[in-house]
């Protein structure tokens, strides 16, 4: 029977769309102080600049801001000092020139010291991957906020796992693997965005769901937006410095699907079958090795004596594939349709078998 309770949560998850249904998965409503304070974790030293890889995109190495913009388009004001872009207070977020959609996103910061401010107000900038999903950038070392707002967090939604921050003035390192929300032609939303991030090694967000763009004080549902959006840098009024930002962007998703082997399938008379039925000989080597065994109107292929055995899939009389593995069985055939051999291709190997006497 249903209570009351479980009536308004299932009303509540048709009617009032992902929004509502995603909010009612926590007890915590955004910013809230009481919500427990994740736990501090002292990161390991690392070896920092992590050098982009070969195939990264470099959107600042310290030297120029030729991949920058400011909000209206226009030159960058934030300015850079020894190799580091550091926010301009009331200059604006810094967006990239390009857009991108699913990344993996390395972005080492530091915020000012001596440090300044409390709460909110200490070292607060953040990275916006498509100028709408931030991962907080704030000083979290012994500064207390809001769980939802201190550094890593998916601001306004997601704490991080853990407290890794290190000290203001040090550098720090945000791993980040974006995935973007898709969204139907007419604008629906079929899959949130997804966020996996690493803060100086340490994993803290681990595949979490933003239910929207993320917002101080509103919870803001999905609207349909571009595939690729520039990402952005705060720029919420401290001096926070960034280096060595690179990306690489992410594959769509599972493109690499199984390639359905472009061959018909046909079927063979179980007395056609039965021709194949026998144990082969490897050519060059002692014991029958591979058994062809038949199990109603399947034809199956077992590579020892122990093995497991793997069907074939006929796409001639003497043509076979494995059904799940990239492998071919051909057999030699006599003019009646009696194999006297068979040849095995698996994994860029070639091998050769002569059926037994029985
Ligand atoms: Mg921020």
């Amino acid at each position: 029977m249903k209570t009351p309770g479980l009536v308004i949560a299932s009303l509540a998850a048709t009617t009032l769309a992902p929004l509502a249904s995603a909010q009612s998965l926590t007890r915590f409503k955004a910013h809230d102080m009481s919500r427990p304070r994740p736990p501090v974790v002292q990161p390991a030293p690392q070896a920092l600049p992590v050098p982009p890889p070969p195939d990264a995109i470099v959107l600042f190495d310290g030297k120029d801001l030729s991949e920058w913009r400011s909000a209206d388009g226009g030159p960058p004001k934030w300015v850079i000092k020894d190799g580091a872009i550091e926010s301009v207070a009331g200059s604006g977020f810094l967006y990239s020139a390009r857009g991108f959609g699913d990344v993996q996103l390395h972005v080492e910061w530091a915020t000012p010291v001596p440090p300044h401010g409390r709460s909110q107000g200490r070292g607060n900038s953040g990275v916006f991957l498509m100028g709408l999903y931030e991962v907080q950038v704030l000083d979290s070392y012994q500064n207390d906020t809001y769980p939802d707002g201190q550094a890593a967090a998916v601001y306004g939604q997601y704490p991080p796992l853990v407290n890794a921050c290190r000290p203001p003035g040090e550098w720090q390192t945000y791993d980040i693997v974006f995935r973007r929300p898709r969204f139907r032609p007419d604008g629906g939303l079929v899959t949130p965005a997804r966020f996996t991030v690493i803060h100086n090694g340490i994993l803290v967000q681990d595949g979490v769901e933003p239910w929207g763009p993320t917002e101080w004080l509103q919870a803001l549902p999905y609207t349909a937006h571009a595939d690729k959006l520039p990402l952005a840098l705060q720029d919420h009024g401290n001096p926070v410095r960034y280096r060595n930002i690179w990306l690489r962007e992410l594959p769509e998703g599972p493109s690499a699907l199984p390639t359905p082997d472009p061959r018909p399938v046909v079927n063979l008379p179980l007395a056609q079958l039965d021709r194949y039925v026998g144990r082969y000989k490897l050519t060059g080597g002692g014991q029958a090795n591979y058994t062809i065994t038949r199990r109603g109107g399947q034809l199956l292929f077992q590579l020892s004596a122990n093995g497991r055995a793997l069907e074939l899939v006929p796409h001639s009389e003497r043509a076979f594939s494995l059904r799940w593995t990239a492998g071919d069985v051909d057999f030699d055939l006599k003019p009646d349709g009696t194999a006297t051999g068979l040849t095995f291709r698996l994994a860029g190997d070639t091998r050769t078998a002569t059926r037994a006497e029985e």
